[in-house]
């Protein structure tokens, strides 16, 4: 038998232990898993003086795949700049591990077609991959200030578009629908006006037809996307872009679900594990109340199955029980009500998402 895969969690702050707890349980019911906690954030800063140290950052990069909860909460908000601070620990984390592609599925779930602020038929049926580059681009040019004058320079290498355009092309292959040559690739730029735009375009139609020929690829510039993203969600599978427009598309369509509590997230690299991880933070509001809503997070350890570990079908359960849950109308107080929904706390939501299972 293969030996279990090892998993360094990071709990953190707020209800990062809460929400924690619930993914062990269903981490240990899967199974396959060696589980080792680390502190990170708040929490590590309390017992160490440094939000992340290298010990753990080290431990994260010899596990085979990072789950991170949350970090962050008032006890250690500061506008001292030299003290350290929660969000330190992540982004120590995305920096040292090479984390070069953001990964958020949006895949509103029927049961809460109608907590989105867009109309249930627009919705109906999306199920979209936004595949984001992190670490290049505009937020990491130049910039500076001279007088009256800013900047702020947008760069990208071919290799930096090569690799990031796989990752998506890679997304596309395994997803559903994709045997029968449905999973496509919608790159975003803005290749009317910008120069990096081009040399994006060029390389991710030279990275499709050198590598990816079998799965479909279209090209919008970002007001379009923008705007069809509201206007016809469903249409989309993957959508590949730069770290700027990725940032801002994202968010846009994050909100076609309606809900903080329900949104995952993926960062990889190119060798080393992915950090996975709930798209909420550390809600300080509901920690120690039992409340805290474990779906966004048990989505995590989905795409942690899916892109980390190689477990397809495992991670098609997790989201199956996930759906399940919701159709039988169990809500954490953060989704909205409705008819038939009962109300559940972290433990019971918990334990009805390892019965679906
Ligand atoms: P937040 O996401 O923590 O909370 C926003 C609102 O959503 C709150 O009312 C909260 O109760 C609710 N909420 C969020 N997730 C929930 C869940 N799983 N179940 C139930 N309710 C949930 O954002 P915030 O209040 O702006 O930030 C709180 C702290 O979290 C800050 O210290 C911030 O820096 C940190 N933060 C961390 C991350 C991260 O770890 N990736 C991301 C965002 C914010």
């Amino acid at each position: 038998m293969a030996s279990d895969a090892r998993l360094a969690l990071l709990p953190g702050d707020g209800i990062g232990p809460e929400i924690g707890a619930a993914a062990v349980a269903l981490l240990e019911r899967l199974g396959g898993v060696e589980i080792v906690e680390h502190p990170i954030g708040g929490a590590s800063i309390d017992a160490h003086g440094t939000a992340l140290t290298d010990e753990v950052l080290d431990a994260c990069r010899e596990a085979d795949a990072v789950l991170l909860c949350a970090v962050g909460g008032p006890k250690w908000d500061t506008t001292d700049p030299g003290a350290p601070r929660p969000e330190q620990g992540l982004l120590g984390l995305r920096k040292g591990m090479g984390l070069f592609a953001n990964l958020r599925p949006v895949r509103p779930s029927d049961a809460l077609l109608d907590a989105s602020p867009l109309k249930r038929d627009r919705i109906e049926g999306t199920d979209l991959l936004v595949v984001r580059e992190l670490t290049g681009g505009i937020y990491f040019g130049d910039s500076g200030r001279d007088g009256d004058r800013a900047h702020d320079d947008c760069a990208y290498t071919v290799e930096e578009v090569e690799r990031i355009a796989r990752v998506a092309f890679n997304a596309a292959a395994t997803r559903p629908g994709a045997d029968a040559g449905g999973a496509k690739v919608t790159s975003v730029d803005k290749a009317n006006v910008l120069e990096t735009s081009r040399l994006w375009r060029e390389t991710v139609e030279a990275v499709a037809a050198d590598e990816f020929g079998e799965i479909p690829l279209e090209h919008l510039l970002v007001d379009n996307a923008a705007m069809q993203l509201v206007s016809r969600p469903a249409d989309f599978d993957v959508i590949l872009t730069e770290n700027l427009f990725g940032d801002i598309l994202s968010d846009e369509a994050a909100m076609l679900t309606g809900s903080l509590g329900m949104l995952p997230s993926a960062s990889l690299g190119g060798e080393g594990p992915g950090l996975f991880e709930p798209v909420h933070g550390s809600a300080p509001d509901v920690a120690g109340t039992g409340i805290a809503n474990p779906l966004a997070t048990f989505l995590s350890v989905a795409m942690m199955l899916r892109y980390g570990l190689e477990r397809h079908a495992d991670a098609g359960r997790v989201e199956r029980a996930v759906d399940t849950v919701l159709e039988a109308g169990l809500r954490t107080p953060d989704l909205t009500g409705g008819d038939g929904v009962r109300e559940v706390g972290t433990d019971e939501m918990t334990k009805a998402v390892l019965e679906a299972l």
